[in-house]
């Protein structure tokens, strides 16, 4: 089966009892030991919604296993059960703010080395290695600046030297791409954005084919428990089934969006994979089926970005992205605060720039609010 056929299908076998075709929302924390007869034992473990889901989301990266969790960070959490006190891990650096602080503020306390490097420049990572290096730690595209990392390049390392690869493919979505298929050990997913796809869940996820790897993880989402609750297995299986009708959308009106914005004179820069002035386009082409529905740009400095913020009447002021609605944020005080501003402006996250998830709205409306925004901040 195809792409959307699987995010309709996958998983999703109407209910045999009553033929229902929507998959039923199971409440329920426990099961009959004498009446069931497909080996359901307590909702932290398994339940029928969230294997569903779990199913689902194997079949779009194209993996064995999937593995469903309460929130993006919950399922990263999980992940960093693979490693042991002293292991050192390599990880892109302008990798998600919550992955940053996760790994800083409460791993490192647990005795994990953590070693932030520009991941568009692979001699870097491969310098990064030790003797204790177990993981590296990727994400394509990054967030808030769209840098890409080679997906076959990272494998191979990875293969090379024995070290467990990491891909968040949070932004591209396995709509336009799908990191197992280059070798990637495991893919993580914050399920909010893109897969839920309406703003309405917190959630996340995990695809592995490694069988190792894989019933570790399964063993740490029962023991430590952070699992998503039936209902929101359902909304993310709903949101799911367009994902490819709003990919395409999000990625035709993100290429508009770009380079209505890379024409306005008072923006310094346009950050998207699918502008040719874009360092890693080829790349982009190469390893991704479009480019993707977050674009940045840079004003001059945080006044006229928060001049552009204040003129706008459509796209609304908030963190998150991957919705249907249009949403923009300004990273250096808003979901790139925790990052130290010295390590922020040495990444390129400057005081100026700001981060706009595009939406399905019709595009027309959104380029008429930026130009609002444009006017506002005297461009
Ligand atoms: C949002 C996000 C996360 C964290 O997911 P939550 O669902 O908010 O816990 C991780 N990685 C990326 C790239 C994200 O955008």
């Amino acid at each position: 089966m195809r792409f959307a056929t699987r995010a309709i299908h996958a998983g999703q076998e109407p209910e045999p009892r009553t033929g229902a075709v929507s998959v039923p929302i199971y409440m329920t924390s426990t099961y009959s030991q004498a009446v069931g007869k497909e080996g359901y034992e307590y909702s932290r473990t398994q339940n029928p919604t969230r294997k569903a889901l779990e199913v689902n989301l194997a079949a779009l990266e194209e993996g064995d296993h999937g593995l469903a969790f309460s929130s993006g960070m919950a399922a990263i959490t999980t992940i960093m059960t693979l490693l042991k006190k002293g292991d050192h891990v390599v990880v892109a650096d302008d990798v998600y703010g919550g992955t940053h602080r996760l790994f800083r503020e409460i791993m490192e306390g647990y005795g994990l080395h953590f070693e932030f490097v520009d991941f568009t420049r692979m001699v870097e990572v491969e310098a990064a290695l030790r003797d204790n290096t177990k993981m590296l730690w990727a994400e394509t595209p990054t967030n808030p600046l769209l840098k890409l990392a080679d997906l076959k390049a990272l494998a191979k390392l990875g293969k090379e030297r024995n070290l467990i690869t990491v891909v968040d493919n949070t932004f591209a979505t396995p709509y336009l791409q799908r990191p197992l298929e280059y070798g990637i050990d495991v893919v993580v997913h914050s399920t909010t954005k893109y897969l839920g796809g309406h703003s309405d869940i917190i959630g996340g996820a995990i695809v592995t084919s490694d069988e190792d790897i894989h019933s570790r993880l399964r063993f740490s989402q029962n023991a430590v428990g952070a699992i998503p609750s039936p209902f929101d297995c359902f909304l993310a299986l709903r949101g799911i089934k367009t994902l490819p009708l709003r990919m395409k959308v999000h990625c035709a009106n993100a290429l508009e969006a770009a380079s209505f914005l890379s024409k306005v004179e008072g923006i310094l820069r346009v950050h998207y994979p699918g502008l040719e002035t874009h360092p890693q386009h080829r790349l982009a082409q190469a390893q991704m089926r479009a480019f993707g529905g977050v674009v940045s740009f840079e004003l001059s400095d945080e006044a006229r970005a928060k001049a552009f913020l204040g003129a706008l009447k459509l796209i609304i002021l908030g963190e998150s992205l991957g919705g249907v609605e249009s949403l923009i944020e300004h990273p250096a005080s808003m979901t790139h605060a925790s990052v130290p501003r010295e390590e922020r402006e040495s990444r390129g996250i400057s005081e100026g720039l700001l981060r706009f998830s595009v939406g399905c709205e019709d595009v027309e409306d959104l380029l008429d609010d930026l130009e609002r925004g444009v006017h506002a901040a005297g461009g």
